[in-house]
């Protein structure tokens, strides 16, 4: 399996709404999934959340040639690299947009989005709360570790007050962030907190949320062992906590995203409501369309589909 637009299968006319994941005719194993090796610190938490996304696509049966990445800047941006899919590396904040870009224009793609807390929460804040409001179908995996390791451990927006760091001595001097209680009130249909340390969760996680139809954000606790000395992995075995609610209940999963006196984890919130291609009243598909990614082997066939299908949006804007 090559990554990239290297030979491809031929491609079905796309369905006029988003497909599920399609499986590929062969089975593969996570190990299809895995890219270059990763440069991450020995016992970083991504890693689990690397692992856990290869076991998951494997288990979804995803087809690496139809399935994007979307990755934003930190440590965990590099999991682009890591994952063998076609991907995109983008700038600092911006993976919702870029990962909302690549599925409003082509919905048959398996569309997902991951970085970390400083690169979601920070910068790129005010994407997040409107693909949470959009309910764009795509899975968005923040590896929150509380601090920006790239840089050498400044604080985040998710780190905690009392939380110092070599970088910053004083603290945040700023009240963390709460994500999950953010994506619950931005309207997200998929809420869920997973750990890196517990593959089995997170892997089901990972899964739920492709499957689900919508904006499905999964909040990672993925301990940085080089710049957060405080949530460490022994801090995370006194604390993670897995919630027992009704995940169709809003309050309850309000309840428990604002509770400080644990992590939870597992799935806290789901719900059905109109995906953000449902509501955008798609042009009716065009039979005779070459589709710009299956024609990605060949440039020229791929800029005259791209062009096609632009003008096509531009005859049915015109007619409005
Ligand atoms: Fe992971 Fe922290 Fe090292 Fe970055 S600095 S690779 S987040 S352990």
């Amino acid at each position: 399996m090559t990554r990239g637009p290297g030979p491809l299968p031929a491609a079905p006319s796309p369905p006029p709404g988003p497909p599920a994941p399609g499986p590929v005719s062969a089975a593969l194993s996570f190990k299809d999934f895995k890219g270059k090796d990763p440069i991450w610190c020995p016992g970083c938490g991504d890693f689990g959340v690397l692992t856990a996304m290869q076991k998951a696509a494997a288990n979804l049966e995803l087809d690496p040639n139809r399935t994007v990445l979307a990755t934003g800047i930190g440590c965990s941006g590099n999991i682009t690299a890591y994952f063998r899919t076609f991907g995109i590396h983008g700038i600092h904040g911006r993976v919702l947009p870029l990962a909302t870009g690549v599925k409003a224009a082509n919905p048959s793609l398996t569309v997902l989005a991951a970085g970390g807390d400083g690169d979601g929460f920070g910068i790129g804040l005010g994407h997040f709360l409107h693909a949470c409001r959009r309910n764009v179908d795509i899975t968005y995996l923040v590896m929150d570790n509380q601090v920006y390791g790239l840089t050498k451990g400044q604080t985040s927006p998710t780190t905690p007050t009392d939380m110092h760091t070599k970088a910053s001595p004083l603290g945040p001097l700023a009240t963390p962030l709460n994500p999950l209680a953010l994506a619950l009130s931005a309207g997200a249909t998929f809420v869920a907190q997973g750990y890196s340390g517990n593959q089995k969760e997170l892997v089901d996680l990972i899964e739920r949320g492709v499957r689900h139809k919508g904006f499905s954000f999964i909040n990672v606790q993925s301990p940085c062992v080089t710049y957060n000395l405080v949530n460490t992995y022994d801090w995370f075995k006194q604390n993670v906590q897995a919630a027992t609610h009704d995940p169709s209940d809003w309050d309850a999963a309000m309840a428990v995203a604002n509770d400080k006196g644990r992590v939870p984890t597992g799935l806290l919130f789901q719900a059905d409501r109109p995906t953000f291609h449902d509501m955008s009243h798609p042009l009716p598909a065009d039979p005779g369309a070459v589709e710009p990614i299956a024609a990605a082997g060949d440039p020229a066939k791929a800029l005259a589909a791209s062009r096609k299908r632009f003008d096509g949006w531009l005859d049915e804007f015109r007619a409005r």
